[in-house]
């Protein structure tokens, strides 16, 4: 583990900043640092680079294989610094993501999508987690934000991608009927001036057809630099993959925008379909999103479907698939096989 330039940059010492170092020793005889008692950190980096907040806690830990010694006041720091406590956090919580990437702490689950006319499962979506060892499964949007501030997302899209492609193709090597297999693709990746070559070379190395891949982006990420998106969705599509724009009608949903973009499904977001059949004015949206990807030749996903009523709904204005609870959560795919192989056909009825 080591920091990241920008990190680097954000620990690195002021004139005003103070070492930490406090040579008092301490009871017991050992002399140690005393943890800050103020809302600041402290932050001591070791000279593998890894990062740690400096708390009692990280003292225990430091004794356990260090044959019950206090944190020592000699060389075996790089660094030390008292910084503001947010910055404590977010240097510590960039330092174990990067760990969590290292040790293989992270999973894809996998969530099923289903036609809504045939009722048969025909996709899922990749959603990654973090498996920690003391704070168990943790969801993405805790980590998916500090890995696209740090360019960790880099890493860590490109492990999801190819962990999706590999489960996607061994489940069509085993004889299943074959699935379309969505992945999520952040803002800093579609930026990155080589995706299209990483794409190629993860469905060359897995033996994944392209036609069983769809990457799904924002429009908040394609509007960051519009023409650049344009052209890298154009040149990500010649490889036969399909595009779909997630989460919509959530951000501008903007219509220019988006037919200027080579796109294939649209997900219309949950927070629109938890409302369809409470609010008019969802379903009103509901409906003419539909009705616009229609006349664009879109495929339409209704997104978070949990009841009954919201799956006639989605089916009644003419959705082409869904995806929700209703039809299986995200699970690992040892645990998904069953979820496939249950025709759907009922839960769509
Ligand atoms: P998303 O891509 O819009 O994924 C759908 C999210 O909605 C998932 O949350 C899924 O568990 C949740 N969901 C689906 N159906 C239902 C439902 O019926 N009810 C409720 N309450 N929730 C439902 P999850 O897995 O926590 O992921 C959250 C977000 O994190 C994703 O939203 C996506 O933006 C991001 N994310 C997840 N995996 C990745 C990844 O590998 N790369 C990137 N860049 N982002 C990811
Ligand atoms: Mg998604
Ligand atoms: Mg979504």
């Amino acid at each position: 583990m080591s920091l990241s330039d920008d990190s680097r940059k954000a620990v690195e010492p002021t004139p005003q900043g103070r070492f930490v170092f406090l040579n008092a020793p301490q009871p017991g005889g050992s002399s140690s640092v005393v943890p800050p008692a103020t809302n600041d950190g402290m932050l001591i980096v070791d000279r593998s680079g890894k990062v740690a907040p400096l708390t009692r806690q990280a003292d225990v830990v430091w004794r356990v294989p260090h044959g019950g010694r206090s944190i020592p006041l000699n060389q075996r720091f790089a660094q030390m610094w008292q910084l503001p406590r947010r910055v404590v956090n977010r240097l510590v919580a960039e330092s174990n993501l990067r760990g969590a990437l290292k040790k293989q702490e992270l999973e894809v689950f996998f969530q099923p999508q289903a036609n809504l006319l045939s009722g048969e499962i025909d996709g899922v979506e990749a959603l990654v987690r973090w498996r920690h060892p003391s704070r168990g499964l943790i969801l993405p949007d805790t980590f998916i934000p500090l890995a696209e501030q740090t360019g960790l997302i880099l890493t860590l899209g490109d492990w999801v991608l190819r962990a999706a492609c590999e489960q996607n193709a061994e489940w069509i090597r085993s004889g299943m009927r074959p699935l379309r297999m969505a992945v999520n693709i952040s803002a800093r990746q579609l930026d990155q001036p080589g995706l299209t070559d990483i794409v190629e070379g993860v469905l060359s190395d897995t033996g994944l057809g392209s036609n069983w891949l769809e990457l799904e982006v924002t429009e908040t990420a394609t509007m960051r630099d519009p023409v650049k998106s344009i052209k890298a969705l154009h040149d990500l599509r010649d490889l036969g993959l399909r595009i779909s724009m997630d989460d919509f009608g959530t951000g501008y949903s903007s219509l220019a925008h988006v037919k200027d973009l080579p796109l294939d499904t649209l997900k219309i977001d949950r927070s629109l379909i938890s409302g369809v059949t409470k609010s008019r004015s969802h379903a009103a949206i509901a409906t003419a999103i539909v009705a616009m990807a229609d006349g664009m030749d879109l495929e339409v996903v209704a997104e978070g479907v949990e009841t009954r009523a919201q799956l006639a709904f989605v089916k009644g204005i003419r959705c082409d698939r869904y995806q929700g609870f209703l039809l299986g959560r995200p699970e690992p795919a040892n645990q998904l096989g069953s979820v496939l192989e249950h025709s759907a056909s009922e839960r769509a009825a």
